[in-house]
Parts: C-alpha cells; sequence; structure tokens
C-alpha cells in the first residue's frame, strides 16, 4: 500500500510537470473555463458537502455554507472577474539610468505546487488556496487532513470530475503521506496547520529553496476595556469562540478584561451561550464536535487544576466538549501557553494597561489581535504596539470574510498571505522585465571610465 501511494506520488509529479511545461494553463481563457467548471461542480455536490461536514465535525448547514462553502464560491467568482485585469503585464517607471526602456512586470505562474491543508474548516482551506493557484496557472496536489476524511473524499471526487490529474490532483492520507510528497521538488508549497508541522513544511521546502506560505495558529488574544458595551460584546465573542466548537485559528484563544467590568462580563457571556446554545449545548443542531480522540484528550486534560466557572462537561462518544469558561488561569499554565483550539475560554483581569504589557511579553505574534473598546487611542495603540496577523476592534473572526484584506500570520503564526487579490499574488512570481532600444547610451558608461566621480555620482543619485 506504502509502495502504492508513493508509486502514485511519483506518476503525479511526473505528470504535473509534463502538463505545466505543455504551457497550456498560461492563457486566462483556459483558467477562467476550469474555475467555471469547479464552481458548478461545487455548487452540484453542495449537499454531498454539507453531509460530508456533519459527518466529520457535526457541522450545521448554516456553518457549513456560510464558513465553508460561500466563501469558495465567492474566491472563485473574484478570481474569474478580477484575473484578466490582475494577469496583464504591469507598466512600471523607467529609469532614467536605462533611457530609453520600457520597464514592466509579468505574472508568472511559479509551476508546480503542492498543497497541505488541515481539518478545521476543511473544505474552505483546502479548496480556496487551490483556487489562487489555478487561477495564477499553476498545476496542484492537494493533500487534505485525514482527521476530515468524509470532505477529503468529497474534495477528491469533485476535482477529478473537473480537472485532468496532470492540472489538479488530491491525494489523501495522513502525515506519512504528507512526508513523501514533500520528499519531491515543488516550485511553491501552501501549508494551513500547527506552528509545529509548519517548521517541519519549511525545513523540508528549504532543501530545494521552494517558496512557501505558512498559514498557522497562536495565541490570539481578546482585550476587553472597561469602555465596552457588555452585552454586544459578549454576544460577539460567543459567536466568535464557539464557532465550529472553538475549532478556528483567528478564534479569540483568551481574554484580558478589566476588573471593573469582569464579572458583568462573564455572567453576560454565560446568557449568550445558553441563547445561542441552549442549557444543554449537547442537543443543540449548532454546535458542533471536537475533531479527533487526541483533540479532545489534550483539551480534557488542559482543564486540571483549573477553576472552572461554566461548562466543562464533556462526552467521550461523540467527542462532545461543552463551551467552557475558565477563571484567572496561571499564565505559565498549559493553558496559557499552548493553542487551546477549543470551546475553552480562559478569562484573565487586569486593572492598568501596563499589566497587559507584561502578560504579552516573551509572547510569539499571534495569527490575530482583539480588542473591544470605545476608547480610540487605546485601539490605536495596541494595533501599533504589537505585531500579530490581523486585527479587528469590537468584533472577532470577521477579517476572514473581506477577501479585500490579505489573511496570514507572522512570525510564529506564519509567512505570506492570500485571499482575493492576495491569492493571486501568493502563487505568481512577480517578473520584472526591461526592454531596452539600441539607440542610446548613457555617456561614461563603458571603460575607460570618466575620472570626474563627483558628477558621475550625482546624475547616478538623481536620475
Ligand atoms: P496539523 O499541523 O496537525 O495538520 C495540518 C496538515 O499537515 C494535515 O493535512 C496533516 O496531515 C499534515 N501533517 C501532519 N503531520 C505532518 C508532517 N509530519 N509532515 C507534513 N505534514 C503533516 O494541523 P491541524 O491539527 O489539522 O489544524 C490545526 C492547526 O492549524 C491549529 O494550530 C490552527 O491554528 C491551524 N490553522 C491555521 C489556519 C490559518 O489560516 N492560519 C487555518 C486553520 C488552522
Amino acid at each position: 500500500m506504502k509502495n502504492n501511494k508513493q508509486k502514485l506520488i511519483e506518476t503525479l509529479h511526473e505528470k504535473q510537470k509534463a502538463f505545466f511545461a505543455s504551457q497550456i494553463t498560461h492563457g486566462n481563457s483556459f483558467r477562467i473555463e476550469k474555475l467555471r467548471a469547479l464552481k458548478k461542480e461545487i455548487q452540484h455536490r453542495e449537499k454531498d458537502i454539507y453531509q460530508a461536514l456533519k459527518k466529520d465535525l457535526r457541522k450545521s448547514g448554516f456553518e457549513s455554507m456560510t464558513s465553508e462553502t460561500v466563501l469558495v464560491e465567492k474566491e472563485i467568482d473574484k478570481m474569474i472577474r478580477m484575473l484578466p485585469l490582475w494577469n496583464r503585464p504591469q507598466r512600471a517607471k523607467s529609469s532614467l539610468i536605462n533611457f530609453p526602456s520600457k520597464d514592466y512586470i509579468i505574472h508568472e505562474p511559479y509551476g508546480n505546487t503542492l498543497v497541505i491543508s488541515p481539518w478545521n474548516y476543511p473544505f474552505q482551506l483546502a479548496v480556496t488556496p487551490l483556487v489562487g493557484a489555478i487561477a495564477a496557472g499553476n498545476t496542484v496536489v492537494l493533500k487534505p487532513s485525514e482527521f476530515a476524511p468524509q470532505t477529503g473524499k468529497v474534495i477528491s471526487e469533485i476535482m477529478a470530475c473537473v480537472f485532468d490529474p496532470g492540472h489538479v490532483a488530491v491525494v489523501e492520507g495522513d502525515a506519512s503521506i504528507a512526508t513523501a510528497l514533500l520528499q519531491k521538488k515543488w516550485d511553491f508549497i501552501m501549508f494551513t496547520g500547527s506552528t509545529t508541522i509548519g517548521k517541519i513544511i519549511a525545513k523540508a521546502a528549504a532543501e530545494h529553496l521552494t517558496p512557501t506560505t505558512l498559514e498557522l495558529g497562536g495565541k490570539s488574544p481578546c482585550i476587553v476595556d472597561d469602555s465596552a458595551p457588555i452585552v454586544m460584546t459578549a454576544k460577539r465573542l460567543v459567536w466568535g469562540k464557539f464557532l465550529n466548537c472553538g475549532q478556528t485559528c483567528i478564534a479569540p484563544d483568551y481574554l484580558l478584561v478589566h476588573e471593573k467590568i469582569k464579572d458583568k462580563l462573564t455572567q453576560e457571556i454565560i446568557k449568550q451561550i445558553k441563547k445561542a446554545f441552549g442549557e444543554n449545548q449537547e442537543n443543540s443542531d449548532d454546535y458542533g464536535r471536537i475533531a479527533h480522540q487526541r483533540h479532545f484528550d489534550k483539551l480534557k486534560a488542559s482543564l486540571k487544576n483549573h477553576n472552572i466557572i461554566y461548562g466543562g462537561a464533556t462526552n467521550e462518544k461523540d467527542f462532545f466538549f461543552s463551551p467552557t469558561l475558565v477563571d484567572e488561569p496561571a499564565l505559565d499554565s498549559e493553558l496559557m501557553q499552548e493553542e487551546i483550539f477549543g470551546p475553552i475560554l480562559p478569562i484573565i483581569s487586569y486593572k492598568t494597561e501596563d499589566e497587559i504589557h507584561e502578560i504579552f511579553k516573551g509572547r510569539e505574534r499571534p495569527l490575530a489581535f482583539y480588542i473591544f473598546s470605545k476608547r480610540k487611542k487605546f485601539i490605536k495603540q495596541l494595533f501599533n504596539r504589537y505585531s500579530f496577523g490581523g486585527g479587528v476592534a469590537n468584533d472577532s473572526i470577521i477579517q476572514f470574510a473581506n477577501d479585500n484584506l490579505p489573511f496570514g500570520g507572522v512570525g510564529h503564526s506564519g509567512m505570506g498571505a492570500y485571499h482575493g487579490k492576495y491569492s493571486f499574488k501568493n502563487f505568481t512570481h512577480e517578473k520584472p522585465i526591461i526592454k531596452r532600444s539600441f539607440w542610446f547610451d548613457l555617456p561614461g558608461r563603458y571603460a575607460p571610465y570618466p575620472k570626474f566621480l563627483s558628477l558621475l555620482k550625482f546624475l547616478l543619485k538623481n536620475l
């Protein structure tokens, strides 16, 4: 079996190299035709996608539509609409030093790309990068996560229906398959997943000097100061934190709340949890499940020795884990050191802004950063002071939905960004070209060189 997979990878890699070399992916019309076919097939298989997401993560139809298929379809529409404009050679101002010349940038596809995706939004996080790669003229081998196997299967069927395997192929499997894929030389790798595996990807890519985009995780803080309106803040926090059972890379990881409003906010969060998912969230159709045993066990263990002020209920049968609030966990506990990636919300109070800075000191750069406050100056100061992937004031998670903004991390939360135009750029080498004519050269260009260096220096600096 293992050898069979290795052979399959070998054959696919060769096939995709030949497909790209044929230059068929170079034209806009071919790319647009394929993107249209992909959208049509996604719409045709919509029910199967929702069913698969239900089986893998117990996602509601509403969440499957809003956070998975709609975002992908929107991305396809944007690529189809904008590709002719984005893929035009882009004129650049010429330098007088090269006078006369015509300078421009060609958008060159990298070539054969590898996309590795996670299980938490298993459709959207696999297909959105793929759409960018196709729009930019690349071939793609996609490896979806083994922890969302039903969704992986549907994705594989959709791609097989739309694409020649030389253009796009899906290889299902676990880490061993990803390792085998990484041994091949790719022209670009896009990985979405944990920081730990991101390091493995970066090392493997370095072997071949392959450029990569790493979409990773981290502990995204959420600061609530005493000017924030309690009800609206709690409502938006509960939505952002417990969507997909807390398994969202940009979910608020922990709360830093001004002590004046901590009790009130905590009570309102509990009220909003009950309003959204009922007294017993296990019975709610809108509340998801933890993806797999290892993650379920890790989340359970992380609660040990903490003061649980709400929730903490679990059911191992189907990996139910209730929305859980933890009061003032120690900053050096596992809960406050590692990304939670589940429905546990630590609530920590602060008195002064200096205390916030103390808590952030020495922490890695998060993927997201949230502030709830009516104080404009406070918001501006924090956004400017700290480094993070992307920030939102007075809401959470919504940054993902705006494809006019780059989405990505920095430092431990990743490198590179995508969505909309940034996806096209992500999968494109911007190739600068200068076209000169033969009729003129700047005097003094060739040896023997002129002796009046100061005049030459002046000209070179100012032309
Ligand atoms: P993961 O890193 O465990 O797995 C991601 C992918 O990597 C899977 O396809 C998996 O099969 C593969 N993989 C596992 N071991 C590998 C190895 N040794 N070599 C190569 N590939 C390997 O992540 P996950 O558990 O699927 O997802 C959760 C993590 O992803 C969280 O940290 C979360 O924050 C992050 N995430 C980030 C984003 C983002 O956009 N930045 C989005 C979703 C999730």
